[in-house]
């Protein structure tokens, strides 16, 4: 069987990885001259939002046989709204790097390779590889391709605003705030590489990039924060539903499929998962949308979370952030099993009628 897989990304890696348990040799084809990221950051993988998942981790391991090793556990976040601060502790997810770096998440999953054809330095165009390969895996990065086949409609465009800096920082430490002033329906967050290295993130909705420096001005000053500066960036943050997720032996995955949930702008996990799944459903014949029914409702859950979150105002935050401090509902939200995304999405609708 001949398959081609567009971008050694995420998606396309993992992609390529279970198609070599079935001994199918793919050819990745991606348009870089290097595997990882152009920009430097440190993500997250929250214990928190994945649920019923309890060790993303340990799930990969286990369900795909991929390892990954995190730069560091979480074990602290900080959650500040403009006049409220709490704290919760325990195991609380993983920080991952992403970069070029050997430790790099992609690179990572590089490394699980052993004989996939890897073309660097070809930037591809899907409808030739459709007519010369039997499947196409589209793992681009993008919608582009999805908006192209109309199997996408759009539920967040933002833009995110980065610098790797310097300073003292606590690496177990998330810190995440939550101001309407400045990213509007987004977030800012801060995530640690070590004690003297992080990467601050500001993702602002329903901006033009022209705009994006006016916010992340207004952000470091409400919030004190003026490290040096390593690294900076901005780029256009997209996120989306995809329906149907094949049109005819081309299939999508990873933020080509919508992985990226309109919550938080997470999709590492998803791209793995979707990566994977269109493996499987390459070679065994199985309905492509239904392997992919799981992450299709729990992104519906997450947006329909944003959809109450973006009603709610700043004060809102601040009663929010009192509630959440409780420390039963605390350990209600962050050490159990309840499925936080579902749940949440009726209680803040509770609170937004209630005003
Ligand atoms: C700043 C930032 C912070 C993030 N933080 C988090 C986080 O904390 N937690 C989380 O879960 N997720 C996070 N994400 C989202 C996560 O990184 C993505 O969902 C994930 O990387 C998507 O994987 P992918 O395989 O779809 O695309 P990618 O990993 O981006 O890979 C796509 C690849 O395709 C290549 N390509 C594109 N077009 C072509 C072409 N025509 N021909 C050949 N190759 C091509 C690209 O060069 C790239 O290598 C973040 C994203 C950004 C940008």
């Amino acid at each position: 069987m001949n398959i081609a897989i567009i971008g050694a990304g995420v998606a396309g890696l993992a992609c390529a990885h279970e198609l070599e348990k079935y001994n199918i040799r793919a050819t990745i084809y991606e348009k870089n001259s290097y595997i990882g990221e152009p920009i430097s950051h440190v993500s997250a993988l929250l214990e928190l939002v994945d649920r019923p998942i309890v060790d993303c981790l340990r799930y990969i391991k286990n369900e795909f046989n991929i390892e990954i090793t995190p730069l560091n556990t979480i074990n602290k976040i900080i959650t500040c709204s403009p006049n409220k601060m709490y704290e919760a502790k325990g195991n609380l997810g993983y920080f991952i790097k992403r970069g070029k770096d050997a430790d790099d998440l992609k690179n990572q999953l590089h490394a699980q390779l052993n004989n996939t054809d890897i073309r660097l330095g070809e930037k591809v165009d899907y409808q030739t590889l459709s007519k010369q390969y039997d499947f196409v895996v589209i793992a681009n990065g993008t919608p582009s391709i999805s908006k192209e086949l109309g199997c996408f409609r759009e539920l967040f465009n933002g833009y995110v605003r980065g610098s790797v800096v310097s300073g003292e920082f606590d690496p177990n430490t998330l810190i995440a705030w939550f101001d309407k002033n400045y990213c509007k329906d987004g977030y800012a967050y801060l995530t640690p590489y070590n004690s003297q290295k992080a990467f601050i993130g500001l993702v602002i909705s329903d901006i033009n990039e022209s705009e994006t420096e006016f916010y992340w001005q207004l952000f470091k000053k409400a919030e004190n924060i003026d490290y040096p500066v390593i690294e900076k960036f901005r780029i256009n943050h997209v996120a989306g539903f995809v329906y149907p997720y094949k049109v005819k032996n081309v299939l999508l995955a990873g933020n080509a499929a919508g992985a990226i949930d309109s919550f938080l702008g997470f999709g590492q996990l998803n791209s793995i998962i979707m990566g994977v799944m269109a493996a499987r459903s390459i070679v065994n014949g199985v309905d492509y949308d239904s392997l992919l029914e799981n992450i299709k409702n729990k992104n519906k859950q997450k947006h329909q979370l944003r959809k109450a979150i973006n009603k709610v105002k700043n004060k809102d935050y601040d009663k929010a952030a009192a509630l959440i401090g409780l420390p039963g509902i605390k350990q209600l939200i962050y050490n159990t099993r309840l499925d936080v995304i579902k749940y949440g999405a009726d209680s803040v609708e509770f609170m937004n009628r209630g005003k």
